[in-house]
């Protein structure tokens, strides 16, 4: 629970408590754990008895509907350990809670919801009380009974550690009103409809292999050639504006790590690996600490700086195998990661054009509308981070002034920064309004004072410099998978695997189409040609494979030395010469809208 919830996440939490109660009264015994608000609803975990399924969520929801009009405000009492103790003592997760709020000195409260009125027949008398910090609405009545519902049922370990027990976890949506509740069910359903990892099989782009291993995806022809077009476009921006491209190896040893520091915040996450002579190396989990050893190389007078690095990449990151999910969540991930190396007076510049390469590729390309978060360090948990206060401090400001000068309105969210250092993130809204954190651009003035990365300035002195992290994609993974999900597999021209499909009408056409097909191909164009069964048939699987042209070849268009062209998005287009055609997706492919 945030420190200052509003009303719908007071409401979501009330309905963690509601839930409790109707779990209690239909399952006498159950074990209760925690139940917070989470984003568009809440979940409870519990210790059932009998392990319970989704089809009993209706049973739930239609107590808690039962029960809700009966409660009346929440009461807040603060209670001694013993007392909590003695309220609780067949719970032996809150006998564990109260323990560590115990050993923490803070404060222990219980919420109790009672009865208005005598008529609730189960529960007349008691109230449902329980272990809580706060956070309820202020009356039960301000939840809206219709605009929440149960949805799944999950596992959940105990404080999230496989050394505990597995507890069920019941969760909900719940929103201000039942249209809220039924747009976002909707939403839901497209998006599932939409699901990069039932697209990504449909239109052939990757798969797993369980002998390769969970999170370790592998791209077919069609996706391959996919994230190329994606990098390649990423570079010739960055080219633009400077970059050089570098090359490192995936491995590296452990004092390199113990020296960026990665080898402790990194911990369990690392993929360690020790050598036959004993030595220990560790895939790398990020790109940063190799990049400076290139930038070290040698003394950098002030007049060839900035530097700036580019590499595209796997990391290798060992995620919890219930973690992992489709493409957004793996364990090998290619970034398309960059670092410049710069002088502190050289961050505005460099940052501005980071910025223009986010625009160009996210805003005016894929259509994304962007949002700007300042992420920045909790200055409660200095612990988290690397460096001083005064550094983080001269960062943050550096950063909140580029932004505002820029003119664009950002949020700032406290504990989002780096270990490192802050960043400016790009938030993407997709075209089912979801939120997709995309670029980031990272100013770190811990790295280069760990590694001693400095220029010899103008007055042959050695200047400390900073560091920019620029990724554009991040996760090229990730990022297709954004895709995948945003355009529904019908992806824009320049992107499309297969751009146009040539299909004779008969046998006695297909010469014909071969020429047309060596055309295309001559252009640029990456068309493929369909003969063979029905022309019905093959229209349908041009269709579902969404290519964004297909061309029908028949004696007329035969005759007249022209092409029938029929367009994903505009329906039928009519006949054309070819060269006429050519010309159009030129220009598509160039322009990349
Ligand atoms: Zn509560
Ligand atoms: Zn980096």
């Amino acid at each position: 629970m945030s420190k200052n919830p509003d009303t719908l996440e007071k409401t979501r939490h009330s309905l963690a408590h509601l839930l409790a109660a109707a779990v209690l009264e239909l399952y006498p015994g159950t074990k209760r754990a925690i139940g917070p608000a989470i984003e568009n609803g809440f979940y409870y975990d519990f210790e059932f008895g009998k392990p319970i399924s989704d089809a009993d969520l209706p049973k739930i929801e239609e107590k808690m509907r039962e029960i809700l009009p009966s409660w009346g405000s929440f009461e807040r009492e603060e209670v001694s350990a013993p007392k909590a103790r003695e309220l609780f003592k067949n719970e032996p997760y809150k006998l564990d809670l109260i323990d560590e709020f115990e050993n923490s000195g803070e404060k222990i409260t219980t919420y109790s919801s009672c009865p208005t009125s005598t008529s609730y027949k189960l529960q007349a008398t008691s109230c449902f009380v329980d272990l809580c910090a706060g956070g309820h609405v202020e009356k039960a009545d301000e939840i809206n009974p219709h605009a929440f519902t149960l949805t799944k049922i999950a596992g959940a370990y105990w404080r999230g550690s496989e050394e505990n027990p597995m507890l069920t976890r019941i969760y909900g949506f719940a929103f201000r009103t039942k249209d809220d509740l039924e747009k976002h069910l909707k939403m839901l359903e497209e998006a599932e409809k939409r699901d990069h990892r039932k697209l990504g099989k449909e239109l052939d782009l990757f798969i797993f292999s369980e002998l390769v291993g969970a999170g370790l995806p592998l791209f077919t022809p069609r996706g391959t050639l996919m994230r190329n077009l994606l990098d390649d476009y990423v570079w010739s921006l960055r080219k633009k504006a400077g970059y050089e491209q570098v090359d490192i190896p995936h491995l590296t040893k452990k004092d390199l790590y113990e020296k960026s520091g990665h080898w402790q915040k990194f911990g369990t996450e690392l993929f360690r690996i020790t050598t036959r002579e004993g030595h220990e190396l560790a895939m790398k989990p990020m790109n940063c600490p190799h990049h400076t050893q290139i930038f070290k190389r040698k003394n950098h007078s002030y007049r060839e700086m900035p530097q700036r690095y580019t590499s595209t990449t796997k990391v290798y990151r060992d995620e919890q195998t219930g973690e992992l999910s489709g493409l957004t969540r793996v364990r090998a991930i290619t970034q398309d990661d960059a670092h410049v190396f710069c002088r502190f007076a050289q961050v505005k510049e460099e940052i501005g054009k980071i910025w223009n390469i986010v625009d160009e590729f996210y805003a005016k390309t894929a259509g994304f509308s962007l949002q700007v978060r300042l992420s920045f360090h909790d200055p409660e948990k200095p612990d988290a981070y690397l460096g001083s206060a005064e550094v983080w401090k001269r960062a943050e400001g550096e950063l909140r002034m580029i932004v505002s000068e820029k003119g664009v309105s950002a949020t700032e969210a406290l504990g989002e920064a780096a270990f490192y250092g802050p960043k400016i993130d790009f938030i993407a809204h997709d075209s089912l309004g979801r939120e997709w954190q995309v670029a980031t651009i990272q100013l770190d003035m811990n790295l280069p004072e760990r590694f001693d990365l400095f220029c010899i300035n103008e007055k042959g002195e050695e200047e400390r410099i900073v560091m920019l992290h620029a990724a554009i994609m991040g996760s090229i993974e990730r990022f297709m998978a954004n895709l995948i999900e945003h355009y529904a597999g019908a992806f824009p021209f320049w992107l499309s695997p297969v751009q146009v499909a040539v299909l004779p009408v008969g046998e006695s056409h297909e010469e014909y189409a071969q020429e047309i097909l060596s055309k295309l191909k001559d252009a640029g164009i990456r068309a493929e040609m369909r003969a063979g069964e029905t022309l019905g048939k093959r229209i349908r699987a041009v269709k579902i494979e969404k290519i964004p042209y297909f061309l029908v070849l028949g004696d007329k268009e035969k005759e007249a030395k022209q092409v029938m062209v029929e367009s994903r998005d505009k329906g039928q287009l009519g006949a054309e010469r070819i060269e006429d055609l050519l010309q159009k997706l030129s220009v598509q492919n160039a322009e990349k809208r």
